[in-house]
């Protein structure tokens, strides 16, 4: 049974990179302004990642590591969350199957941390003899989740990895592009051994200046911007199925875009395109294959841009069968969205050009 647990993880958690894109995922719903990245051998002897968030409550612990637990966890008292964002409960148990995982967590009522340890789904005692319960602990409000030897059961994912500086450089790539969408929170990645972070951005930015900061001024010196949705309309067909869902609003946005891309002065080798479906780090061939059309009416052939967009969709117009884990997201009426996207994109490029 620990074993197809295990080859279950690895489904989920692909490399340190995919476990720290799920623990960003965790700071950021628990409302963190600061999130600490350290890591130890591109990830894969240590990953911990600090959060100022709302923390985990002590009666929760046991449970924690425990697949499918978010529903029941205490602090979950908004169910619809579940449901619409995804969530499952499914990347903590998953590492606890693949790494030693630990975690010191205080709330804010909480007069002080506790720290807990977890081996296949369970909390286990941190040093022999002692009972398995959080033991108390200093700390700080908001969460630490430490991973050590990630996949160290797990032959066959731990020989798939790459270099440990090329896992580095993809747990930064991560978090470089949950700095762009965030930038009002502040994200420092460091390795173990070095005094210096190799990533840094402050707190209540800009997504501009994100992008300067952390993708160069010749990127963000050629920057559009672009604002846009749909509303439903009153007389629409489906007007009173909206009405249905939230009374009163009937003129409320279906879906919501915000787009920070590159003019035609910029020319990139390969596109560097940064997806977020509401609030998610995902992929999507279809869009990207969509705008990479529009610019090539605008860029020579061989020129890439650099595409920043946020799209915010009714939840339950996701496709909530494909596992939130999975980076290629579907949804309703892509291909009408994926139009709109490229129709705006291609208007203002070629009003910048004139
Ligand atoms: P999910 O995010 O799908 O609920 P996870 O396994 O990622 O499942 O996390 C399980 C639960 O643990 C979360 O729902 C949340 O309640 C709690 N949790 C995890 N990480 C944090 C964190 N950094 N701060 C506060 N709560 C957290
Ligand atoms: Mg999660």
């Amino acid at each position: 049974e620990s074993l197809i647990n295990r080859i279950a993880a690895g489904e989920i958690i692909h490399r340190p990179a995919s476990a720290l894109k799920e623990l960003l995922e965790n700071c950021l719903d628990a409302g963190a302004t600061s999130i600490r990245v350290t890591v130890k051998d591109g990830g894969m002897k240590l990953l911990q990642i600090q959060d100022n968030g709302c923390g985990i409550r002590r009666a929760d612990l046991p449970i924690l590591a425990e697949r499918f637990t978010t529903s029941k966890l205490s602090t979950f008292s908004d169910l619809s969350r579940i449901t619409t964002y995804g969530f499952r409960g499914e990347a903590l148990a998953s590492m606890s199957h693949v790494a030693r995982l630990s975690v010191v967590t205080k709330t804010k009522l909480e007069t002080c941390a506790w720290k807990a340890h977890y081996l296949d789904g369970l909390l286990v005692e941190g040093k022999p003899g002692q009972t398995a319960e959080p033991k108390p602990c200093a700390g700080n409000d908001g969460t630490t989740i430490i991973i050590e030897d990630l996949f160290y059961n797990t032959p066959t994912r731990l020989s798939a990895l790459r270099s440990a500086s090329e896992e580095y450089s993809r747990i930064l790539d991560v978090i470089t592009k949950y700095a762009v969408h965030n930038p009002k929170v502040s994200f420092v990645c460091k390795k173990v051994s070095s005094p210096s972070p190799d990533l840094s951005t402050p707190s209540s930015s800009e997504v501009p200046q994100a992008i300067r900061l952390l993708y160069g001024h010749s990127i963000a010196k050629n920057l559009l911007h672009a604002k846009f949705g749909s509303k439903s309309k009153p007389d629409e067909e489906d007007g009173d199925k909206e009405e249905q869902l939230e009374p009163g609003s009937a003129d409320r946005e279906l879906w919501s875009a915000e787009a920070h891309f590159t003019n035609a002065n910029y020319q990139s080798k390969k596109t560097v395109f940064l997806l977020f479906i509401n609030q998610r780090l995902v992929e999507s061939a279809r869009i990207k294959r969509a705008l990479e059309a529009v610019y090539s009416g605008v860029l020579p052939k061989g020129a890439s841009p650099f595409i920043y967009l946020s799209l915010q969709i009714n939840p339950r117009d996701v496709d909530v069968n494909v596992h939130p884990t999975k980076k290629e997201v579907h949804f309703l009426n892509e291909e009408g969205i994926t139009d709109q996207i490229s129709d705006t994109l291609q208007r203002s490029l070629a009003s910048q050009s004139q």
